[in-house]
């Protein structure tokens, strides 16, 4: 038993050490004549003799490292996401098509819009050309809508008004595309601050039949302006206005990395500075009611490009 043992482990031995380049070490095929000479030893006469051909060809590719397939967790849900990694030996990964940003080890991060259809494909081309598919079920929300008899309200649409707030729109577009480097994608997140949730994310209006734009984040409430707050990950400050925006008020924008980021609108206070890198839990600002505020709150949106997301999955309850 154990000298079968013994034999099975010396071919497996033997086969490994083929693979790491064996030909090269053999001695130079044995001439015609020769070969009982020079093969004294059984397990030498079971080594194929290598040919040129065999000399010449380049070592096989390592394996790839990682799993077989995708391997995520996360909130399957409009306005929530996913945290994986693709198979080994993956050159490219898509989910419904967007391109995701693969990590040295493989680890992605991608989410569902508040609007997202009801399935998406995580999608793998491998290194040897296969493709590895994995469906999922994306599951619909029940948004708070709120349908008002009235025709909606015009807005601050007018032109003077969009001469200050064109630069505003094309700061926080900069600010959100930002692309920095951060691993804050990969942390479970935390609460900023805890208070009343005073609006939830994805609240919509309908005036008359027609739609309103939805609420973008959540609100927290402390009952009072000032009270700080911190970063819920880790990030890179890429937007800390020096004067309040005409509706966001002082805002202050951290990138996350991996496309996802955060904004915090209507500040009192902000007390970090663009290109600085925070950590989960620093302090970076107060609470207030700069800008178009009913009174002191934090307005907290997330973004995964151009995906909107309800902080709350991130988060869980706030206990
Ligand atoms: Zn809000």
């Amino acid at each position: 038993m154990s000298g079968l043992f013994r034999t099975i482990l010396g071919i497996t031995l033997f086969a490994l050490a083929g693979c790491n380049g064996a030909a090269i070490d053999s001695p130079p095929p044995a001439e015609v004549g020769q070969a009982e000479v020079v093969q004294p030893i059984a397990t030498e006469a079971a080594r194929p003799a290598p040919t040129p051909t065999q000399v010449l060809t380049p070592p096989p590719p390592p394996e790839p490292i990682g799993p077989t397939t995708f391997l995520y967790d996360g909130q399957l849900t409009q306005g929530g996401w996913i945290r994986g990694q693709a198979p080994g030996g993956t050159v490219s990964a898509t989910l419904g098509g967007q391109a995701l940003v693969l990590n040295e080890e493989g680890y992605f991060f991608a989410a569902f819009d508040r609007d997202a259809g009801p399935s998406a494909t995580l999608v793998a081309r491998l290194q040897d050309g296969r493709t590895v598919e994995s469906p999922m079920t994306v599951s619909p929300r029940k948004w708070n809508i709120e349908r008002i008899n009235l025709a909606r309200p015009r807005g601050k649409a007018s032109e003077a008004f969009m001469v200050r707030r064109r630069p505003e729109l094309a700061q926080i577009n900069a600010a959100r595309k930002a692309d920095a480097p951060s691993e804050g994608w990969r942390q479970d997140f935390i609460w900023p601050v805890k208070g009343r949730i005073s609006g939830r994310f994805g609240n919509q209006r309908i005036y008359a039949g027609v739609p309103g734009s939805y609420h973008s984040g959540i609100d927290i409430a402390t009952g009072r302006s000032g009270t700080p707050y911190v970063a819920p990950a880790d990030g890179v400050v890429t937007l800390a206005t020096k004067k309040p925006f005409s509706l966001e008020g002082y805002l202050l924008i951290i990138d996350h990395g991996n496309g996802l980021n955060s904004a915090f609108l209507h500040n009192s206070k902000i007390v970090v500075s663009e290109g600085d890198m925070v950590k989960q839990g620093q302090y970076i600002g107060n609470i207030g009611s700069t800008g178009s505020a009913t009174g002191p709150h934090l307005h907290w949106g997330l973004k995964w490009r151009n995906s909107r997301l309800d902080p709350l999955l991130f988060t869980g309850p706030m206990n």
